[in-house]
């Protein structure tokens, strides 16, 4: 359950080519982070793999199954971004809690899933705050646990630390890091920060201008990187 494979991807706005063409293959249960400078494409790339856009050109396979024309809803994959997107008028409760309403849930089970979510991420004495009355940490903790909650078969996370401060987001790196061990489901992970691909990944996915530049592990690529784009963005000696 979980994997996730692109073959021969491509995605263009009108003339403007942003990916050529990806082949990917994402294993069931791998942390793999997307790195790259900005504007190299990462945020589309886990939009066509969410479904949120099409593709141009290829296929995505979800559990071996082509999923490129099924709609975001069914594909069974949760997106976190790093904007929350929570609702302001909601409680904790009700934010983590509405998509299982959409879903037309029974409430006992609405009650135990927002329960057990809020466990796992420690919300569980803020569940009838309001977004403001959290800190960004929390926020952050609140737009996971909707993700959570709907028990998807992978989690997309789009530069979900970016607008917290450097403490908070040392400790959010770990605390999803944990959350990776404890649900052991696929999670892609975008960020432009070497400092989170090196210690969060089992799989780099190195992106230049659309292009796969090299795939591997954090230390294949650190003893090993395939040339200077590479080394330079993780950090290498050479
Ligand atoms: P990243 O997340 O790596 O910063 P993006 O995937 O957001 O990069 O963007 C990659 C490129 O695609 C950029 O040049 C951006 O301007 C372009 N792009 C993204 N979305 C659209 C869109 N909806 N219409 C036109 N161009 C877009
Ligand atoms: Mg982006």
């Amino acid at each position: 359950m979980g994997s996730i494979v692109l073959d021969n991807v491509s995605k263009t706005f009108g003339d403007a080519v942003v990916i050529p063409a990806i082949d990917l293959d994402i294993a069931d249960g791998e942390f793999v982070v997307f790195v790259g400078p900005s504007g190299c494409g990462k945020s589309t790339l886990l939009r066509l793999i969410a479904g949120l856009e099409d593709v141009s050109g290829g296929r995505i396979l979800i559990d071996g199954e082509d999923m490129t024309e099924t709609p975001p809803a069914r594909r069974r994959l949760a997106m976190v971004f790093q904007s929350y997107a929570l609702y302001p008028h909601m409680s904790v409760r009700g934010n983590i809690a509405f998509p299982l309403k959409m879903a037309g849930l029974a409430s006992d089970v609405v009650e135990r899933k927002v329960a057990d979510a809020a466990r796992i991420l420690n919300l569980t004495d803020y569940l009838d705050r309001k977004p403001r009355q959290l800190s960004g940490g929390q926020r952050q903790r609140v737009a996971i646990g909707r993700a959570i909650v709907r028990d998807p078969v992978a989690f997309l996370f789009d530069e979900p630390l970016s607008n917290l401060d450097a403490a908070l987001r040392v400790a959010m790196r770990l605390e999803i890091s944990e959350l990776h061990q404890q649900l052991k489901r696929t999670m892609i992970y975008v960020t432009h920060d070497q400092v989170e691909a090196m210690t969060m990944a089992d799989k780099i996915v190195v992106l230049n201008a659309g292009r796969v530049e090299q795939v591997g592990s954090p230390l294949e690529l650190y003893r090993n990187p395939k040339n200077l784009f590479v080394a330079g963005f993780i950090g290498s000696p050479r």
